[in-house]
């Protein structure tokens, strides 16, 4: 068995601790951090998620602005509501939930909030700037593996990291942060050749496929650190990208899902809001 279970709910609940402490300081100095989340459609996962955000955020003290439209909302209507927020001073963080409806343009909706009020890290200036090795607001679920591995003092400096995945959302900016971080990186996807053998060139493996169970033992350099970025629902049950019991046999360190990185996308929102706050100074 793996001699590190990567405790993701106890690292989030530490990340949502220091958050609350440093509301309180900014509220001292005046400071309410806000958010404004914009939810389209009706779509039930969506609307669980961000139920789920607003929760969190009351827990540690920063103000939602909670907006669902209805699904046929017009592309220039999302965008006028974009443009109240990215004005509205009481709002540090934008943060639109995706998939929008089919007929709006999600990359224009994006590039409208504010560089400023980007929180979910997926603005193109944002990704710019981590491109560049520029501070900027990085993306929930990558960073929250960065601060997984911070946790258990993984240091990826020198270490070779393979990423699964290349997706946006996921895959290039985990890529992107573990290059940051001094890692040799290797970016696979449905097209590589060999997958298993690149893998087991990994010390720092990341899954972020959407593939149940993909990932066995065969794809694991034994003593290696075992990140599943991946949920995927099999029947009633929620399952990584990697088949746990059989890669836990031969790796270091593993997230187990659920209780891994799913936790910590949540936290790190709360933490790129309070330094978008923070930043603001107001
Ligand atoms: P995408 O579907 O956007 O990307 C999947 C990536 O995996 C693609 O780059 C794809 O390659 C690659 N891929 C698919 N099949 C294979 C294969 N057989 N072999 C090698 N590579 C393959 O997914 P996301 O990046 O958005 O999400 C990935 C997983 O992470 C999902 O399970 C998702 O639910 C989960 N997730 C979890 C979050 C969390 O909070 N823990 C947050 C976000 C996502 P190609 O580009 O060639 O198609």
């Amino acid at each position: 068995m793996a001699e590190i279970i990567i405790d993701g709910k106890a690292v989030a609940a530490r990340v949502r601790a220091e958050v609350a402490a440093d509301v309180k300081r900014l509220g001292q100095l005046g400071i309410e951090p806000g958010l404004a989340v914009i939810l389209v459609g009706e779509d039930p996962a969506s609307h669980s998620y961000v139920g789920m955000k607003e929760r969190d955020c009351a827990e540690v003290g920063i103000r939602s602005f909670d907006t669902r439209l209805p699904a046929d909302t017009s592309q220039g209507a999302l965008e006028a509501i974009i443009d109240g927020f990215n004005e509205d001073a009481a709002v540090h963080g934008i943060l639109l939930q995706l998939p929008l409806p089919g007929h709006l343009d999600a990359e224009s909706a994006i590039a409208r909030i504010a560089p400023e009020k980007d929180v979910d890290g997926f603005h193109p200036v944002s990704i710019g700037r981590l491109v560049r090795g520029l501070p900027s607001a990085h993306a929930c679920t990558p960073e929250g593996v960065m601060e997984l591995l911070r946790a258990y003092e993984i240091d990826p400096a020198g270490k070779r990291a393979v990423v699964i995945g290349r997706s946006v959302l996921v895959g290039k900016p985990m890529a992107l942060l573990l290059i940051e971080a001094n890692a040799t990186v290797t970016v696979c996807h449905s097209r590589t050749h060999d997958l298993p053998g690149v893998c087991r060139e990994a010390d720092i493996l990341v899954a972020a496929i959407g593939r149940p169970e993909m990932i066995d033992a065969s794809y694991v350099k034994p003593g290696a650190v075992v990140i599943d970025v991946g949920i995927n629902r099999v029947g009633d049950r929620l399952v990584g990208d990697v088949a746990y019991e059989d890669v836990a046999a031969v790796a270091s360190a593993i997230t187990p899902v659920p209780g891994g990185v799913g936790p910590m996308t949540r936290a790190i929102l709360l933490k790129n809001t309070l330094a978008a706050a923070e930043a603001a100074g107001r």
